[in-house]
């Protein structure tokens, strides 16, 4: 009797959830299929093109790195994933079509990968007591070109093991470019054979600013230090190629060198010793625009161009002070002889040596906005991060760009206004205001809208200490990026995203992927009355419900349920906790008002 009566409620419980249109980024175009698959009704995954083996190994790694059962590599007749090779797809296309009780996976490599990265997604979505069945066909493709996300190893190092992570992390949001700042003043972190003192000296530093102590400094006592060898970058380089990320190196220039000259200071200005830099911000040491210090980047590039397949070598080329080159009588007379008026056209003159050598080795510069200031080199792109206008001037001037304006892809700053928050940089960048961004800024005309490559979220370290605190700021405005960048105008709108964010949270979670709530964050109308505060909640998602205290306890299921619309007085001297639960769990931080004394 017990049995029966627990299957009964098992069967209660289970939710069918029949819809294909979950995954992040949201799939461009779909149709109802006559044919329905429920998800853990796939065993097998099949193809019988060599082309596409790396594509079905690479799957299955994902399943093991998220702890679950990779599908069987076997032709089967029935309950298969099939991968088709289509020649004649365009890059990252790809379609999905249930056949019977089969799945097939047509498109090009790239486009096999990202329909298979759909399916990852579809598998491991799902809460334990509810069931995805597939039932549309899909057809999609990206959006832009550039889909991309940026990590600085510099400000804080991180081991491979987490850079091969944060690829993953990537590839599963059908993010295609991992833009990895590997030099500035506070590390330099790739092993350059030719000047082992760049790793020697410069990937290590004594301490870091502690907090925001700038003015008087304290230093946090904690040594800093690491960096990849050309071995390591091999192998993550060759990860990242299986999952269809391109890694952009950056090697920073003329300015971020301090690392660089505490390890060879004959190529500053003043050839003064000093230290890899302990504090955030902008250092005076830049590198001298002599000849001898423009031969030793292109060493350096030699062997980062050896070593990157990309397109593109991001050059650095921001906050450059110019005040050493002002008193620099190499400097001086350099700018003379080449007939410059500034020391900004200086700087354009270095990167234009610089630009033309990368050029010469069939690759592309591409650098932040300030390399338009004094003049663009011939063949660089700009990454713009000071707001949009250097990459409507870039586009304008009919160079690619590559959209990172701060307020709404740096991914460092603030996500959520409590006071729980760990310490950021600054700003604030809330998740929504990413999800609306839109990379083509309106002034710009469609045929200069085409310079426009696409966008990437930064991630600044200074921080950033620990891997888990990267995904948490990373995750999930990477996902409303991923979905601006892959789905572009489709997209079906925020409130829309949210609710698969839910259950894309399940993936993450068997992906041991950390990541902001913020989601569930409840909001709260306010006003002052007689009788003391009158408050309003508003709960994130209407399937939950909202329990409160005014006795300073930590809410519970068992606390004062919160009925919608229902205001709470709240008197003088008291606090008012309220949280959010969906299935007896607890699922927003506590939300916290008080009405103090005067
Ligand atoms: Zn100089």
């Amino acid at each position: 009797m017990l049995r029966f009566f627990s299957t009964i409620l098992f069967f209660q419980f289970i939710f069918f959830k029949s819809f294909s249109q979950t995954t992040i980024p949201f799939a461009k175009e779909s149709t109802t299929s006559e044919t329905k698959i429920p998800i853990d009704s796939l065993s097998y995954i099949f193809t019988n093109t060599q082309e596409l083996k790396d594509e079905l190994e690479t799957f299955n790694t994902f399943f093991k790195n998220a702890n679950q059962k990779p599908l069987s590599v076997k032709e089967n007749d029935k309950n298969t994933v099939i991968l088709i090779l289509d020649k004649n797809a365009k890059e990252e296309e790809y379609h999905i079509q249930l056949k019977r009780s089969n799945v097939e996976i047509t498109g090009s490599e790239s486009g096999v990968f990202y329909g298979l990265m759909s399916l990852f997604q579809w598998m491991t979505q799902s809460a334990e007591k509810e069931k995805i069945v597939l039932k549309d066909n899909i057809h999609d493709y990206p959006n832009f070109s550039w889909r991309g996300l940026h990590l600085d190893v510099c400000r804080h190092f991180f081991p491979t093991g987490f850079i091969k992570k944060y690829i993953d992390i990537l590839a599963m949001h059908k993010m295609n470019t991992f833009h990895w700042h590997l030099t500035d003043d506070q590390g330099w972190r790739i092993e350059i054979k030719k000047y082992p003192l760049l790793t020697a000296v410069g990937s290590k530093r004594k301490e870091s600013i502690l907090e925001k102590n700038f003015d008087p400094y304290i230093g946090d006592k904690t040594p800093v230090e690491g960096f990849y060898t050309q071995e390591q970058i091999k192998d993550i380089v060759k990860y990242a190629a299986l999952r269809h990320v391109t890694i952009v190196p950056e090697i920073e220039m003329p300015g971020h060198a301090q690392a660089a000259l505490a390890a060879y200071p004959e190529f500053s200005c003043d050839k003064e010793p000093t230290e890899v830099w302990t504090q955030w911000g902008v250092s005076e040491k830049i590198f001298c625009s002599k000849d001898e210090t423009i031969q030793f980047l292109k060493d350096v590039l030699d062997e980062v161009m050896e070593l990157f397949p990309s397109q593109y070598i991001h050059i650095g080329g921001d906050e450059a002070p110019k005040n050493a080159w002002k008193k620099c009588p190499a400097c001086q007379r350099n700018m003379k002889i080449n007939h410059l008026k500034n020391e900004n056209e200086l700087q354009s003159y270095f990167i234009e040596q610089i630009d033309e050598y990368v050029t010469s080795k069939g690759k592309s510069i591409i650098g932040w906005d300030e390399i338009l200031e004094g003049g663009l080199a011939q063949n660089a792109a700009v990454m713009s991060w000071r707001g949009e206008q250097g990459g409507i001037e870039a586009a304008k001037q009919h160079h690619h760009a590559v959209m990172s304006p701060g307020g709404y892809c740096y991914f460092d700053h603030y996500q959520d206004s409590s006071k729980s928050e760990p310490l950021a940089f600054g700003g604030f960048t809330p998740i929504e205001k990413v999800y609306a961004y839109n990379p083509i800024p309106k002034t710009l005309n469609p045929s200069e809208a085409q310079y426009i490559l696409g966008a990437q979220g930064n991630l600044w370290s200074e921080y950033l200490q620990v891997s888990s605190q990267v995904e948490y700021m990373a995750l999930p405005r990477m996902c409303a990026l991923s979905e601006v960048l892959w789905t572009g105008e489709h997209r079906p709108g925020y409130e829309n995203f949210k609710t698969r964010l839910k259950h894309h949270f399940n993936t993450l979670d068997k992906y041991q992927i950390y990541y902001s709530r913020v989601i569930y964050n409840i909001k709260a109308d306010e006003k002052t009355t007689a009788k003391g505060k009158e408050i309003r909640l508003i709960a994130p998602f209407k399937e939950g419900q909202i329990f409160y205290t005014l006795d300073n306890n930590h809410p519970t299921t068992h606390s004062t349920f919160y009925q919608a619309n229902s205001a709470i007085i709240l008197p003088k001297n008291t606090t008012l906790k309220a949280q959010y639960f969906e299935n007896n769990q607890a699922k927003s931080k506590i939300f916290i008002i008080k009405n103090e004394n005067e």
